[in-house]
């Protein structure tokens, strides 16, 4: 996927992008979706869970890491990281279950220390653009720039 920049004027055209979005994913994928608080991450992550058939109201995971959603044929996950941060060590199957063959998975606050989020394969970049502008940039991500899931995870 070629490298996109966009610039919506409210949460239904962000919402319109995240649907667009969806429409290029694959079984198997995590999108990584960054952006300062209230830049519209969550508003597009429910965009892309509606075009992929969820149902259920998609909210910000509050009480733990993410949500699962069931949608025909794959279940799309919506973690937030934003509280993992500031932990020095994690239990790596906390990830695990929201990743991999049947899901496609949708993660705010992917933070480096995450190995398990090497394999993304696109990055949202969402930034404030005054009022309710934002600017967001779409971009595939060459997984041999990041750090493998398998690379040095025996020794920590
Ligand atoms: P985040 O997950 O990045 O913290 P949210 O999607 O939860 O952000 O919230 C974004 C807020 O900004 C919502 O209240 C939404 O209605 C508002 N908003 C205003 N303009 C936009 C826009 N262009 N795109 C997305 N959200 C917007
Ligand atoms: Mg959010």
């Amino acid at each position: 996927m070629a490298a996109r920049s966009v610039e919506t004027t409210g949460p239904a055209e962000t919402e319109s992008l995240g649907a667009e979005l969806a429409g290029i994913l694959d079984d198997g994928d995590v999108v990584l979706v960054r952006g300062e608080l209230g830049s519209g991450k969550t508003t597009l992550v429910r965009g892309a869970a509606r075009a992929l058939g969820v149902s259920d109201p998609v909210t910000s995971p509050t009480f733990s890491i993410g949500h699962r959603y069931t949608a025909p044929g794959v279940t799309v996950s919506h973690l937030d990281l934003y509280r993992l941060a500031g932990l020095e060590r994690e239990d790596p199957a906390l990830l695990a279950d929201y990743l991999g063959p049947g899901r496609i998975a949708f993660v705010e606050w992917p933070q480096d220390a995450h190995e398990e989020l090497a394999g993304a394969r696109i990055r949202v970049t969402l930034s404030h653009g005054g009022g309710d502008r934002r600017r967001i940039d779409v971009d595939g991500i060459d997984v041999d720039e990041l750090p493998r899931a398998s690379d040095g995870g025996a020794s920590r």
